[in-house]
């Protein structure tokens, strides 16, 4: 069911749309990156995967039709992830067993949003803490040397991290290296309970043995959700995030400018207890309103 649009606009933020307007014509816009930034309409969706897409590996009702329905409409979309500890073929598959067959190139994670920021620096040297996995991921554009590293990238590391690389890292950044946090978390918890200490809390070490803060490329920075955006081809203004989770998905799409959509689904109902599912533009009861909220709208 479609649920009433909230016309929400957060406290000091004056360039959220009142609405969202017409929906694009064709797929041809979409691919069209000569657009004008002035116009305010949307066509690029950015939307969160967990709890927006599937919740513990089963598919929203409805999430697959939605998807495709916004996809024959020409949207361009992007399917958005905080986690940092999956390749994008590993999250590719996640997606396709619940029935969701997504492009390479849709699928948007902080391992992509810092490869896409590397390829802006072509004689960049990156130290990883990462797994090697994930390493290979950003090695395809950013070899890696043994001295002199301009950026160090701290992702998901419980499998490579041990004290020599940690003060590699912390070094590199004494001598002015550029440190990037892929995510902030501090902590996960297995489905059995048990829990582990998390990349933000080897982002947090570096921070403060080097007093140097990291750049975010993970939710809800807007950074992140900006490369997203841009990586549509589309200006921040002519995009929509639609997402579960306000401290993130509307927060950082508020950031950038974007249209902002709550879905009633995943954290949703734990947040609004607690009173933080506030500030997106719209709320729906879950992504399968999306379509009709966006033709509603034309
Ligand atoms: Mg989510």
């Amino acid at each position: 069911m479609m649920a009433g649009l909230v016309g929400f606009r957060p406290p000091g933020y004056d360039r959220l749309p009142i609405s969202i307007p017409l929906r694009p014509d064709g797929r041809e816009t979409a691919v069209n990156s000569q657009v004008r930034e002035s116009d305010p309409t949307v066509r690029a969706l950015l939307i969160d995967i967990n709890g927006t897409i599937f919740d513990h590996g089963i598919a929203i009702e409805g999430a697959r039709e939605a998807v495709n329905l916004l996809r024959d409409r020409g949207y361009a979309l992007r399917f958005l992830t905080n986690t940092e500890s999956k390749t994008v073929e590993a999250t590719l598959e996640s997606l396709s067993a619940c029935g969701l067959e997504v492009d390479r190139e849709e699928l948007f994670t902080p391992v992509v949003a810092a490869r896409t920021l590397l390829e802006g620096f072509p004689s960049a040297c990156v130290l990883s803490l990462m797994s090697d996995e994930l390493r290979q991921s950003l090695a395809a554009a950013q070899p890696e040397q043994e001295s002199g590293p301009t950026h160090v990238v701290v992702g998901d590391c419980q499998d490579v991290l041990d004290y020599p690389l940690l003060n590699r890292a912390f070094r590199a950044v004494r001598a002015g290296a550029e440190l990037i946090a892929l995510q902030r978390g501090a902590l996960y918890r297995t489905p059995q309970g048990e829990e582990f200490i998390d990349t933000g809390a080897i982002v947090a070490a570096l921070e403060y043995g080097t007093g140097r803060t990291a750049r975010l490329l993970g939710k809800p920075s807007s950074e992140y959700f900006g490369l997203a955006a841009t990586s549509t081809g589309f200006a921040p203004g002519q995009t929509a995030v639609v997402g579960d989770d306000a401290t993130t998905d509307s927060a950082g799409g508020n950031s950038i400018g974007a249209t902002t959509i709550q879905v009633r689904t995943g954290k949703y109902a734990a947040q609004a207890a607690a009173g933080l599912a506030k500030g997106a533009a719209h709320t729906v009861d879950s992504i399968a309103d999306v379509p009709g909220l966006l033709a509603g709208a034309a």
